[in-house]
């Protein structure tokens, strides 16, 4: 358990509800693909004393005095960015995944131009132009979608809508996406319609630093990611192009859309790409992607459906449909049975997004712990055992299942707690 003394002298209320999260993550299997376990190093680094400094602008450049460390921490984030994904040029200002979607359109869009992303109910972000998003409100947006037999991207039907909609954005990535992207198919797609293709790798940045997903450097001119999914960092976002955008992206983050950078995010982001540069990094990403696919081979074996047939990255989205339970029924009884996981949409979902017919899971956290191809097995069969059991309301059996999580998670030491 952390220890927090002047926290817990201070604000005792605080203290204790943040010592009950740490237990909560301690207990259950953390089975949200855009979570993870952050190491100590991590949570050190982002809760240091550059919290108190304003650093307006870039290194070198800034509006404030004082920056003598300050630069050094933001310049070594930058270099290590670059180098871990082999691009020219990283921004790691941005607060978060959202806020470095709008430095993009902010760069390169006016209001009412066309953009065109994956639509949210098949496994798009509500940043790449969704209808309740500012996205899809400043912007005309037009959405493409998968295959109802495949659940896939089919490239051909994409190809067609941009030339038919001209978007001066192309977005690829998303949220619920269990297969690899192909960014040199919309590379070309984009060419051929003069779109700026980015790249939204926010989901799998630790896999494509891991080598366990290809990269989309060379064929994304722009490229958006969070910090604090699989890629194992502080939660902040990043963006990166080449040396001809650098300029038109550092403006759009700062002036165009924000004031001072998180610095104690931007030490935290700086450490956690170190990380990634280490061997052990790589074999992390790839036992990712190993759990995933032992872990969907389980589902199946147990009569479950899995959107596009299973999955090559780190994500599995279930269609519930055929074992008559809707989603987020399934999703609170699994939380009660001590697996967190989020109620999702499936394409074509014929029930409201707010009670649809999926749930998605993922191995990152997981997978962080330690736990191997053995354990998804039996995370498989919790995850049936707690659907059967919800299906039943029989919640006695459900509370002896999260006794049974707690047996197993005992032995796998989570980073950072
Ligand atoms: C998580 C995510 C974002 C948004 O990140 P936040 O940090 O939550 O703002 C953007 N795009 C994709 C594809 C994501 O998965």
């Amino acid at each position: 358990m952390q220890n927090y003394p002047a926290l817990h002298s201070v604000d005792p209320e605080i203290a204790e509800l943040v010592a009950k999260e740490e237990q909560r993550q301690r207990e259950k299997i953390r089975l949200i693909p855009s979570e993870n376990y952050v190491s100590k190093a991590v949570l050190e680094a982002s809760g240091t004393v550059l919290q108190n400094k304003y650093s307006e602008g870039y290194a070198q450049k800034r509006y404030y005095e004082g920056q003598q460390f300050i630069d050094r921490i933001e310049e070594l984030a930058v270099a290590r960015c670059k180098s871990l994904f082999g691009i020219a040029h990283a921004n790691v200002q941005p607060y978060s995944g959202s806020p470095a979607n709008l430095a993009i359109y902010l760069a390169f869009c006016k209001p009412g131009d066309t953009i065109m992303g994956m639509a949210l109910p098949a496994g798009g972000h509500l940043t790449h132009g969704w209808s309740v998003s500012i996205t899809g409100k400043f912007f005309r947006s037009v959405a493409y979608g998968v295959g109802k037999k495949t659940g896939r991207v089919d490239l051909d039907e994409v190809r067609e809508l941009a030339k038919r909609e001209r978007p001066k954005l192309l977005w690829c990535g998303g949220t619920a996406i269990p297969r690899t992207i192909d960014f040199s198919g919309f590379a070309s797609i984009a060419k051929e319609v003069g779109a700026i293709l980015v790249a939204d790798i926010a989901h799998i940045a630790g896999l494509i630093a891991g080598g366990a997903h290809p990269s989309p450097v060379g064929h994304a001119e722009v490229i958006s990611t969070t910090t604090h999914k699989t890629l194992r960092g502080p939660r902040g976002g990043m963006l990166m192009c080449n040396q001809e955008h650098a300029s038109l992206i550092d403006k759009a983050v700062f002036p165009g859309l924000q004031g001072g950078p998180h610095n104690q995010t931007t030490a935290g982001i700086a450490v956690a790409l170190k990380e990634a540069e280490a061997p052990e990094f790589k074999k992390y990403a790839h036992a990712i992607v190993e759990n995933a696919r032992a872990l969907a081979a389980e589902l199946q074996s147990r009569g479950y459906d899995l959107v596009s047939g299973g999955t090559d990255n780190h994500l599995i989205l279930v269609d519930l449909t055929n074992k008559n339970i809707p989603g987020k029924k399934a999703a609170r009884a699994l939380d009660r049975a001590g697996m967190e996981l989020n109620y999702n949409t499936v394409p074509f979902d014929p029930r409201k997004p707010f009670d649809p017919s999926g749930i998605r899971l993922g191995t990152p956290a997981v997978t962080s712990r330690g736990m191997g191809v053995a354990e998804m097995k039996k995370i498989g069969e919790f995850v049936d055992r707690g659907i059967q059991a919800a299906i039943k309301e029989d919640e006695a059996a459900l509370d002896h299942i999260f006794a049974e999580v707690k047996q197993l998670t005992q032995h796998f030491s989570a980073p950072g707690l």
